[in-house]
């Protein structure tokens, strides 16, 4: 295939004609563009409150309580859209939990998740009030209930089952196979309950399970939660009281507009109903990039185009450091050229790119051989999609400091990160002048 690299003579209508309008949530892209330096992460606040709405209405009639997965996105202003929402938080970490308590998110809606979490975490969170562990393993297990006996406290804990469910998602992101590090075995977790009351400290009421990122097929989900339900009816049965069942994250969004169909909202909700009907304790969702991640854009201008002996490349100011999805998951992205004559396609004659970052990596890439109207140094592109385990995900690589963030509110922004300083981003370095022996 010879198109590499080539102008593509007659591009079709259709490849050039933006899904995407220039505005984001009333702010002009242009505008934004020529107010802040490049690159930087704009997430649209409406759209990540209509995810949020449109869930609870989906979740109306329920005894649901929505914990937003702080990962996808862990910046303070969006966990305070979370808070004002009056959703919970998912955290792994004991730096995500007092983000979210720093952003007003009540501890009692915090549950804490994750294979590795420390004693003193553990501890931390016991002492704040935190109000439920999704426990992944029989030492961890063992150190909750140490951590809590230290404190005279009762925690409440779930056991996160692996139902060896294939969520048909990418290999890095599936959670729910038995061979991934992730929860336990319903077999083993029949062993945890059957041993409940030697664990004095830990009221081991709940199941939690959570099978994967970005599914975008409602099966693995039934199948997830057909085996819960038949758990839990069988503890039930057993003489257990089951308080919590914690469904998990994992909805899929559009990545490619042209391909992508996601679940719909109600569909999943329904499957939940179905498999949870008699349920009467709480149902906990976990969705993280479902709400942030088509909130968010990567604005990123155009350095230089280069002439490869076989590629074109449009090498832009953004790299794998500040969107590290595309070299680690091989993601598709959807980039579009935010252009004054978007409408005077005959100026601009498609021209295939590979896009890539200035970082010193091959896998700093974020297209292939994508189409794009010839572009020109300054010109400024869109990177969609990029409103969950974006920024999150960012680091700086090739010493280039954190991108800013803005938050978009009808046709305002604020800063909610600005860029990191040189200062800032070797803080905490120093010569290794003063030496120790441990
Ligand atoms: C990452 C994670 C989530 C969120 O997953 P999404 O695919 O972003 O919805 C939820 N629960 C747990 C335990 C996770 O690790």
């Amino acid at each position: 295939m010879e198109l590499i690299g080539a102008q593509v003579a007659a591009p079709s209508q259709e490849a050039l004609e933006s899904p995407f309008p220039r505005l984001f949530d009333g702010m002009d892209l242009i505008a934004l563009g020529a107010a802040l330096p490049t690159p930087f992460h704009a997430y649209s606040a409406n759209t990540i409150r209509q995810r949020i709405s449109g869930l609870q209405a989906a979740l109306d009639g329920l005894n649901a309580a929505i914990c937003f997965a702080v990962k996808a996105n862990p910046s303070l202003a969006i966990l305070q859209i979370m808070a004002q929402s009056g959703l919970g938080a998912d955290i792994v970490s004991s730096g995500e939990l007092r983000r979210s308590l720093k952003a007003g998110i009540p501890a009692n809606r915090i549950v804490f998740s994750g294979v590795g979490k420390t004693e003193a975490e553990m501890g931390e969170a016991i002492d704040v009030g935190v109000g439920r562990f999704n426990v992944e393993s029989s030492e961890e297990l063992e150190a909750l209930q140490r951590a809590a006996r230290t404190r005279e406290a009762i925690v409440r804990a779930s056991v996160r089952i692996n139902p060896d469910v294939d969520a048909g998602t990418h290999d890095k992101i599936s959670t729910g196979k038995s061979d991934n590090k992730f929860g336990v075995s319903i077999t083993e977790a029949r062993r945890w309950f059957a041993a409940v009351s030697c664990k004095e400290n830990v009221r081991l009421d709940g199941l939690h399970v959570h099978i994967g990122s970005q599914i975008l097929e409602l099966e693995p989900f039934r199948q997830a939660l057909h085996h819960v339900s038949v758990f839990w009816r069988e503890l039930v049965l057993a003489g257990h009281s089951i308080n919590s069942i914690d469904v998990g994250g994992g909805l899929g969004v559009v990545y490619r507009g042209a391909r992508d169909k996601p679940v719909n909202v109600g569909d999943y909700v329904h499957t939940i109903r179905e498999a949870l009907t008699g349920f009467e304790g709480r149902i906990v969702l976990e969705p993280g990039r479902y709400l942030v991640a088509e909130a968010g854009i990567l604005l990123t201008r155009v350095i230089r185009t280069k002439q490869g002996a076989t590629r074109n490349f449009l090498i832009v100011d953004a790299a794998m450091n500040d969107l590290l999805r595309p070299s680690l998951y091989d993601a598709w992205h959807d980039i579009e050229l935010i252009d004054e004559e978007s409408d005077r396609n005959d100026l601009r004659p498609g021209t295939v790119y590979d896009i890539v970052g200035p970082v010193c990596e091959t896998s700093d890439t974020f297209a292939i051989g994508r189409q794009l109207p010839q572009c020109r140094a300054g010109d400024l592109l869109a990177i969609r999609c990029t409103g969950a385990y974006g920024a999150s995900m960012s680091s700086t690589y090739n010493s280039r400091p954190l991108a800013a963030e803005v938050l978009v509110d009808d046709g305002s922004y604020a800063v909610i990160r600005r860029r990191q300083s040189f200062d800032e981003m070797i803080a905490g370095e120093q010569a290794a002048t003063l030496w120790r022996t441990a």
